[in-house]
């Protein structure tokens, strides 16, 4: 199997280090076009009205978007998690597919980003927030509250969609890698893998 990553800007040649550690092909996705030929995604962290404006230039949200309702897997961080939410408090709604509302540079400033201790499932690791936006509440019964970071969710599940507010491609711990290859290949969250 082949995992695509949406490369505009941001932190895609991480995440493509990630799936490198874990042996998937991946593929860097610049135009729609790409999107055929792959049958999974990741959307980087980064700046999400910098890749917004970039990916006007050929339309590749609008096919993504079909993607994504479609059942492509798709796990999401920081930026990337932004542009799915369904509500943005200080910014813009981009592919909405999850039902999140969430806040844009919630803890302050670039010189506020921090490290934190993070339950992911069964694990507890230290994680960057770059910047990092927050996840205020869940819009709907169906999205799984999959990490915490003390009383904030981190990140959620709906669905194929996996979506975190952190930066786990930074830190390529085991616990991670095993994850993202068990939901890469499963299609769709994995609680135990
Ligand atoms: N602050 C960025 C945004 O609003 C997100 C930061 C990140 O992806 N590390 O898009």
């Amino acid at each position: 199997m082949k995992v695509g990553i949406l490369s505009l800007q941001g932190s895609f040649f991480d995440h493509q280090k990630s799936l490198d550690l874990v042996s998937l092909e991946s593929l860097l996705i610049k135009t729609p076009e790409d999107l055929d030929k792959v049958d999974g995604i990741i959307l980087p962290g980064g700046e999400s009205t910098a890749m917004s404006k970039i990916s006007s230039y050929n339309n590749l949200y609008k096919k993504l978007d079909t993607k994504i309702k479609q059942g492509l897997p798709t796990l999401s961080t920081c930026a990337g998690t932004i542009i799915l939410a369904k509500s943005v408090i200080d910014g813009d709604t981009h592919i909405p597919n999850i039902d999140i509302e969430i806040q844009r540079n919630a803890y302050g400033r670039q010189n506020e980003s921090f490290e934190a201790d993070v339950k992911f499932l069964n694990n507890n690791d230290i994680y960057c927030f770059i910047r990092a936006p927050k996840i205020i509440r869940t819009l709907n019964n169906d999205v799984k509250v999959i990490a915490t970071q003390i009383e904030d969710i981190v990140g959620v599940s709906q669905n194929n969609i996996v979506s975190l507010t952190y930066h786990p491609e930074l830190t390529n711990d085991n616990y991670y890698l095993e994850w993202l290859l068990a939901f890469m290949k499963e299609g769709k969250y994995v609680g135990s893998f």
